[in-house]
Order: structure tokens, then C-alpha cells, then sequence
């Protein structure tokens, strides 16, 4: 049986001031559901560092991003794994379609960011996922299968163990549409079977994969309620402590 995982992505919203009223809200009102459920927020990196203080002993882990496939040096505006670990930051997103499509993060980079994440003790959580023009012409299978091999090439199965797949179908992103539970289904059991066939059942049984595309409070239960959804990756409902936290009990009840 998976723990369900759920994860607010605040994406390039709130400054270091807002993060800690929401954070702060959002840590009382989840209080004591971490044995039925695991929960990070991945706030900007400018907040990390007061939100990790507020974040410690809440059940409530920390999540960056993104991070950069080099260790240090001449790399003007990256971030680090190193960085991250000693804000004590836990997860790490990596390849969101947002990174794909607008700063051309390709299979491959994401790919060698998530090794290089696993190599330094961060969890990532890899994103894959089609775009509307892609699971119109047919291509939903082609895409997925493409996006899985790139961006877990080269993962052995004990790295995928500490890795989360995020199925975000991009034309589901902050538009307010969401895959019906059946077409999320879908292409969770298609990413598990990868899974199987690439790493064996064992591991593929034991893999979070969350869904990400317009989750909200009023939608998470019956998403939840299918067997290969493990969790949610939430953007737009995770900015409010009141919407998140009922999206997350909404989850487990
Ligand atoms: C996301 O960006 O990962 C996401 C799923 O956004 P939203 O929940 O706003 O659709």
C-alpha cells in the first residue's frame, strides 16, 4: 500500500513575507496527518530558508523547484543541490512541463539533474506529461513513453525507489481543466507498467506517481480514489492554507 503524497508547488509566487503566513497557516491546520499522508511545499528559493525554521518538527517537509545539474562554480543565478540540502530542503521538482517549455529543459538535462539530485541525497519528483495539440493527434502514449525513458535514463532501481514521478498533463495546468479520474487513470497505469518493465515490479509497486493539473479541494477525493494516483503535485490551490489543507484531508477521507 503507497502513502499518498501530496505536494504545493507555489511556483514565482510570494515573497519571503507572504510564504511565512501561509506556511505558518498551513503547518496548524494539517497537524497530525503525517501517518496517512506525506506533504511538501516547494516555495521560491528566496523563502526557503525562513520556511524551513517554521517547517521543522511539522510533518510538513520542504521541496525546492528546481536545482542545478552542476556541483558549484561559474553558473550565474543557479541553485545547487548543496544549497538545498543545507536550507534543509528534502524534494526537489525537476523537468515541470513550465521548465520544459519556457527555459527548454530537455529529457536529457532532466534526466542528469535528477542523478545529480539522487547523488547529493535529494529526492526529486520528475514531471512528465503531454501537451493538448500531442493527446489530440494520438501521441499521449508515444509522449509519456518518450518523457520516461529521457528523464529517468540511466535511474537504477534503487534511485527510483527515492524518486516520484509527477503525471501533469500540460493542457490541465492552471487552466481549471483536470483529466477526469478515468483519463488520469489511464496514463498512471501506462507509467506503471514502464515502471514494471523497466525496473521490475517490486520497485514499480512501490513508486509514488502523483497527478498535477487543476487539483483542487472539490476534485482530490475521487482522483485519489484510483489505484495508480498516489498524490497530487498542486500549483494554483496550494497558494491558500484554507483551499490546500482541505484539499489534503479531501485526499485521505
Ligand atoms: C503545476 O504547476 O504543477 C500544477 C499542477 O498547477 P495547477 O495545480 O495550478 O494546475
Amino acid at each position: 500500500m503507497r502513502k499518498l503524497f501530496i505536494t504545493g508547488n507555489w511556483k514565482m509566487n510570494k515573497t519571503a513575507t507572504e510564504a511565512v503566513q501561509l506556511v505558518s497557516a498551513l503547518v496548524k491546520k494539517v497537524e497530525g496527518l503525517s501517518d496517512k499522508i506525506d506533504i511538501a511545499v516547494c516555495p521560491p528559493f528566496t523563502t526557503l530558508d525562513r520556511i524551513s525554521t517554521i517547517l521543522k518538527g511539522s510533518g510538513v517537509s520542504l521541496g525546492a523547484q528546481n536545482l542545478s545539474d552542476k556541483a558549484s562554480g561559474a553558473y550565474t543565478g543557479e541553485i545547487s543541490a548543496a544549497m538545498l540540502l543545507d536550507l534543509g530542503v528534502k524534494y526537489v521538482i525537476i523537468g515541470h512541463s513550465e521548465r520544459r517549455q519556457y527555459y527548454g529543459e530537455t529529457d536529457e538535462l532532466i534526466s542528469k539533474k535528477a542523478k545529480f539530485a539522487l547523488g547529493a541525497g535529494l529526492l526529486p519528483i520528475v514531471c512528465i506529461g503531454e501537451t493538448l495539440q500531442e493527446r489530440e493527434a494520438g501521441k499521449m502514449s508515444n509522449v509519456i513513453t518518450t518523457q520516461f525513458k529521457g528523464s529517468l535514463a540511466g535511474l537504477t532501481a534503487e534511485d527510483m525507489l527515492k524518486t516520484t514521478i509527477a503525471y501533469e498533463p500540460v493542457w490541465a495546468i492552471g487552466t481549471g481543466k483536470t483529466a477526469s479520474p478515468d483519463q488520469a487513470q489511464e496514463v498512471h497505469a501506462l507509467i506503471r507498467k514502464l515502471l514494471v518493465d523497466t525496473f521490475g515490479k517490486a520497485v514499480a509497486d512501490k513508486v509514488i506517481v502523483q497527478y498535477g493539473g487543476s487539483v483542487k479541494a472539490d476534485n482530490a477525493k475521487e482522483l485519489m480514489a484510483k489505484p495508480d494516483i498516489d498524490g497530487a503535485l498542486v500549483g494554483g490551490a496550494s497558494l491558500d492554507a484554507e483551499g490546500f489543507s482541505a484539499l489534503i484531508k479531501n485526499s485521505i477521507g
